[in-house]
């Protein structure tokens, strides 16, 4: 699986910044622990001096070579001995003095033999994802911060149910979804007006979600739909080897935030279908939302994609007046 050269760069650069940290501690490790134990420090440099003295003798054309090699070996032996010692009598784990690296299998170099350590194969998995979902506050929203008082309790005259028990079931719909996910994880469309709490809730979702430890992709339709315009016919194309497309469609969960704003072209359109599609036939959740209603969005979009998302999808109707000002007005009495 290809990434681009400058998320190989990043993944490289963060394994190197764990081999220096783990090397740095180690040094510092070895300093005290040596000044405690001057012994074995010196028991280290002998061990050390006879390494290099047999890997020389072997050279040499003397009689009883085989003989000097045993004895140094044997002294060695006995040095290495002495040397453990003084680290387990003294209360220390056995591989106290060696270097400790974040992944004992590649040494933090990410290869093993030449091939890929799975180390390194998570951390690019992680920088491709972390590049996709650099311009989303994926950290701003949670459920916590997700107040119903907003919500008006009293239904508007096209409506038999208010804002604020509508919002209630969502709220709670969404936070189960989010701490079960992905168990039974349904694709959801989030339809309704602005300012009533989709992006907020798709945020929340997003965060509870990623804390699980799943890959989890927030983008918002116009600025995904402009990079994957980029990478198709930009200079962008050879590096990026389709990688955002790619991201999308396997993610573990998609949120395309604000369909419908986007600058709609036959590119675009093709484009969501061909994500929005590739995923729901590998059974993949993506979590849409929208200020467009049904039929707003059957006149921008084909009757294909529009029939395919309403019928995988599970539709959450937001209802109310944009709580924004409400929202800010509140902040400046708090605040
Ligand atoms: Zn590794």
């Amino acid at each position: 699986m290809g990434y681009s050269k400058d998320v190989y760069d990043e993944a490289l650069a963060e394994l190197m910044v764990r081999r220096n940290r783990a090397e740095n501690e180690n040094e510092v490790t070895r300093r005290e622990f040596f000044k405690k134990y001057p012994r074995a420090l010196e028991l280290e440099q002998k061990i050390a001096q006879i390494a290099v003295m047999a890997a020389r003798s072997v050279f040499s054309e003397k009689s009883d070579l085989r003989t000097a090699l045993e004895r140094m070996k044997e002294q060695s032996l006995r040095l290495q001995e002495e040397y453990r010692e003084i680290i387990l009598k003294n209360g220390y784990p056995r591989d106290y003095l060696e270097v400790h690296y974040q992944c004992s299998q590649c040494s933090d170099t990410g290869y093993i033999d030449g091939k890929m350590c799975s180390c390194l194969k998570t951390l690019l998995r992680q920088k491709a994802y972390d590049k996709l979902n650099n311009s989303s506050p994926l950290s701003l929203s949670d459920f916590k911060s997700f107040s119903l008082e907003y919500y008006s309790r009293t239904p508007d005259e096209t409506k038999t149910v208010s804002p604020y028990s509508r919002m209630e079931k969502i709220l709670a719909f969404c936070r189960e979804y989010a701490f079960n996910f992905p168990n039974g994880s349904n694709s959801l469309l989030l339809q309704g007006g602005p300012g009533l709490g989709k992006t907020h809730l798709s945020l929340a979702i997003a965060k509870t979600v990623i804390a699980k430890g799943y890959g989890v992709i927030y983008v918002s339709a116009p600025d995904i739909l402009s990079t994957l315009e980029k990478e198709k016919f930009g200079r962008l194309r050879d590096e990026a080897v389709n990688e955002t497309e790619r991201i999308l469609k396997e993610c573990d969960l998609l949120i395309l935030d604000d369909l419908g704003t986007e600058f709609n072209t036959p590119f675009t359109s093709a484009c969501i279908y061909n994500i929005v599609n590739t995923r729901m036939m590998t059974k993949k959740p993506t979590i849409i939302s929208t200020n467009l209603s049904l039929t707003q969005l059957q006149k921008l979009y084909s009757m294909r994609m529009v029939s395919r998302i309403i019928g995988e999808t599970t539709r959450l109707e937001f209802i109310g007046s944009d709580i924004r000002q409400k929202k800010y007005d509140d902040s400046m009495r708090k605040g």
